[in-house]
């Protein structure tokens, strides 16, 4: 029976997909719509996609193959945890200079506690009363951030960041607001970077204020705060009802004001690609099949100058209001023929689970196949002396320009196609000239 399903799966060209009852709907729905099916423990034979909200395990990425995509990189979490997020730019800034001056300056406390309390005082002795926004090292979705003046409200009970409040942010008829930009990066080695062209514009529901600190509703532009707002429902003013406007109204918006965007958006994609860079130099070589989907938080302020809030570790793909479903479907959609299984690949996995002898070689389940694949995977280490300079340039090379509204913004440029082939290494050669192509062409 194995062996007929392995034939219909061949013919029909099925591909499997795994992830948990309580993965995103949306990816499930393009999956589905695109003919991919469910993987059933001990049913189906193979998978192609294993889409996880959490992290895997360097087993799971040592047993991917070929023909299977998973949808995260080992060892990022530096940049989506605030605080690591911080002193990984920190520790750029102090090489390579105020090219990465697009983050408002932080402390991670407690360690940083002293630090900040004589820039606290330094401020304090010259009469400045800056304003501070303290934020929980490790949580989303604005849960435990507050605004503060004075030192003596400074509390914590958790790693916290406290950073300098953009206290003159771009508003929109007196309402702040913030862009979700969409970044997919299809490899860290070589680095080849997708940012989505439609995005999230996300407003604040009550008119921005200094002198009101504990309005979240003024303060925050995080929808899971606003949707609580007595005036989320209210049309206010150019904003309009809800929260949330997609990047392209924006744009418009910008347009209409006689504003240059594309200069904006140029200089937001230097930033995603220089917070990218010190990743790229950590994430050890994995198998061409991993993905991920970033959300990277960005604030203007009132001189159009783009500031990084933070990057998101899975961003959220609920489809709560219209201007989700008008972004996130398609995103998903490009994301999901960007990391295509090809029709070889599709043939190789149900050769790979009928084994040798071309019986089925185990009878489905995951766990089984996991077992199997890594009899055959070839191992990291392996991997990584196998890997050559030319095989790297083949993929960079081979790494589609656009997919859908997906544009390749890493390499942008045939100088950055070569360098990215090259091992990315802080203080070495290859990461500095991308600086500086970035600085040219980007900022
Ligand atoms: P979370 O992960 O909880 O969403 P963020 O860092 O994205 O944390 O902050 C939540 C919101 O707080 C942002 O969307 C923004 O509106 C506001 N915010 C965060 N940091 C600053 C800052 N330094 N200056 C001004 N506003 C900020």
């Amino acid at each position: 029976m194995a062996a007929a399903a392995c034939r219909e799966d061949v013919q029909e060209r099925r591909l499997y997909y795994v992830m948990a009852e309580t993965g995103p709907q949306v990816v499930k729905d393009v999956l589905e719509s695109k003919g991919w099916l469910p993987y059933v423990e001990g049913k189906s034979l193979y998978w192609n996609l294993w889409w996880k909200g959490s992290r895997y395990r360097k087993s799971d990425y040592e047993a991917c193959q070929p023909w299977q995509r998973l949808n995260h990189f080992p060892k990022t979490l530096n940049l989506t945890r605030k605080d690591t997020l911080y002193r990984l730019l920190k520790t750029m800034r102090g090489i390579y200079g105020p090219i990465y001056d697009f983050v408002p300056l932080t402390f991670s406390l407690p360690n940083d506690y002293v630090r900040f309390v004589r820039v606290y005082a330094e401020e304090d002795e010259q009469g400045v009363k800056g304003l501070w926004i303290c934020k929980p090292a490790d949580l989303s979705r604005g849960r435990g951030i507050f605004l503060f003046r004075d030192l003596h409200e400074l509390t914590y009970d958790c790693n916290v960041i406290v950073q300098r409040y953009i206290s003159n942010p771009m508003l929109i008829s007196g309402y702040k607001f913030d862009i979700r930009c969409y970044v997919v990066v299809r490899s860290y080695n070589p680095l080849v970077v997708y940012l989505n062209q439609e995005g999230i514009a996300r407003f604040a529901t009550s008119v921005y204020t200094t002198t009101e600190l504990s309005n979240v509703y003024a303060h925050l532009t995080n929808t899971s705060i606003n949707k609580f707002s007595p005036s989320l429902s209210h049309e206010k003013d150019e904003v309009g009802s809800g929260c949330r406007w997609t990047l392209g109204k924006l744009r418009t918006w910008f347009e209409g004001m006689g504003v240059d965007f594309e200069k904006i958006w140029r200089k937001i994609q230097g930033i995603i690609l220089l917070t990218l860079l010190p990743v790229a130099v950590e994430v050890p070589l994995v198998p061409a099949g991993c993905f991920e989907l970033y959300g990277f938080d960005i604030m203007l302020d009132e001189n159009l100058r783009p500031h990084l809030l933070e990057v998101n570790f899975g961003p959220a793909l609920s489809l709560d209001t219209d201007v989700d479903v008008e972004i996130k479907k398609p995103l998903i959609e490009d994301i999901i023929n960007l990391v295509e299984i090809s029709d070889e690949q599709a043939r190789m996995a149900v050769n790979h689970a009928l084994g040798i002898s071309g019986r089925p070689a185990t009878r489905g389940s995951r766990s089984q196949l996991v077992a199997l694949d890594k009899k055959r995977f070839t191992s990291l280490p392996e991997l990584t002396r196998t890997n050559s300079l030319m095989k790297q340039k083949a993929r960079s090379n081979r790494a589609q320009r656009n997919v859908g509204r997906l544009r390749r913004i890493m390499p942008f440029n045939d100088t950055t196609a070569e360098l990215v082939c090259h091992p990315l290494a802080v203080g070495k050669p290859a990461l500095k000239q991308i600086i500086q192509e970035i600085r040219r062409t980007l900022l």
